[in-house]
């Protein structure tokens, strides 16, 4: 009830699933008939085209699967127009829970590279990429020496046992402090120019640009925040402790894993952490409307606004930078 993502019907999802076909079917047949070249570095020579290898990739462009929302944008952002990128967990779907399809594994199969954020969040992967037996799959891991958070913020929790388990590979969340998310077009960069060294000058470019985007949206954030330093907050999704860290924020999670849904325990929690915790505001998820929520932060006196940890939305690389500027809003009215 608290959370919108894990409430789409299968009938929505296969929709959004076929409408995705239908728009991927037709970015092939346009790149195939319009313009075949559309995307390739004007000095690639023929030697070059020559020295890849596989029929795949001789036949048309590398085709990358990455897992979900964040890391299709920064997968997307990267290949531009010279590889053709997927996603496996549509918008909209919960991906701490998600199930993978039928399509999931053939997805994988006919890959040449996979992404992921890593840190443990895609449970799903092991199982789907084993189903896949695809042997020449380049996995790219976005996640590649970023140290992990544990406990950096206070985290209240019901369930002991379910702590110990979410924290074995530590908190999974990194692309939303844009100093982390830049590491990870880095990571994806680099995995991409080794699968794919013909189209190097293409995707060095391309990332160069989204970085330069990424450190101006850090040097937004920092100079927005240090005028509230050290603003308290209370989630219901512990997806924003690399944030808090980078900006001098301190969040306080109030969650129960999984974390989709809210109980008169977590509300509880919650009233016990205001009451501990200086709080200026609480937090929900876009398209979120609880009324638990909505009536606690009044009691509480407290403001109640989204705060969106880019699971789910458009898929388009600028959303990044729209969804994020739309948190930094909230975060400097909330934090006021
Ligand atoms: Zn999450």
């Amino acid at each position: 009830m608290m959370n919108g993502r894990g409430l789409i019907t299968c009938r929505q999802r296969s929709g959004i699933l076929s409408m995705m076909a239908l728009l991927m079917l037709s970015m092939i047949a346009g790149c195939s008939q319009s313009n075949p070249n559309q995307g390739t570095i004007p000095e690639q020579s023929p030697q070059t085209q020559a020295t890849v290898s596989t029929p795949v990739a001789q036949l048309g462009k590398t085709k990358v699967v990455t897992t979900f929302l964040p890391i299709y944008l920064f997968t997307k952002a990267v290949a531009g127009n010279v590889a053709d990128v997927e996603i496996l967990v549509p918008p909209g779907t919960e991906v701490h829970e998600y199930q993978a399809t039928p399509e999931n594994v053939k997805a994988i199969a006919t890959a040449n590279v996979l992404v992921k954020n890593g840190l443990g969040l895609e449970e799903f992967l092991e199982n789907t990429v084993k189903n896949a037996e695809n042997t020449k799959l380049a996995e790219i891991d976005a996640s590649k020496d970023i140290k992990p958070l544990n406990e950096i913020s206070p985290i209240v929790k019901t369930r002991k046992e379910e702590e110990d388990h979410a924290h074995a590979q530590g908190n999974p969340h990194v692309w939303l402090d844009p100093v982390l998310a830049k590491q990870q077009v880095i990571n994806i960069r680099d995995g991409l120019i080794a699968a794919d060294p013909a189209n190097k000058a293409t995707y060095e470019a391309n990332a160069a640009a989204y970085i330069k985007e990424l450190e101006s949206l850090n040097n937004e954030f920092q100079q927005t925040l240090q005028k509230t330093p050290s603003c308290t907050f209370i989630t219901f999704h512990d997806a924003f402790p690399y944030l808090a860290k980078r900006y001098n924020l301190k969040q306080v999670a109030v969650v129960q894993i999984p974390e989709d849904q809210l109980s008169p325990t977590d509300v509880q929690n919650a009233v016990n952490a205001v009451r501990k915790y200086k709080v200026k505001a609480l937090f929900s998820e876009p398209g979120v409307d609880n009324k638990l929520l909505s009536s606690l932060s009044k009691d509480l006196k407290l403001t109640l606004h989204p705060l969106d940890s880019l699971e789910t939305g458009e898929t388009e690389p600028q959303h990044y930078f729209k969804a994020m500027k739309a948190n930094l809003q909230i975060l400097e009215t909330s934090c006021k």
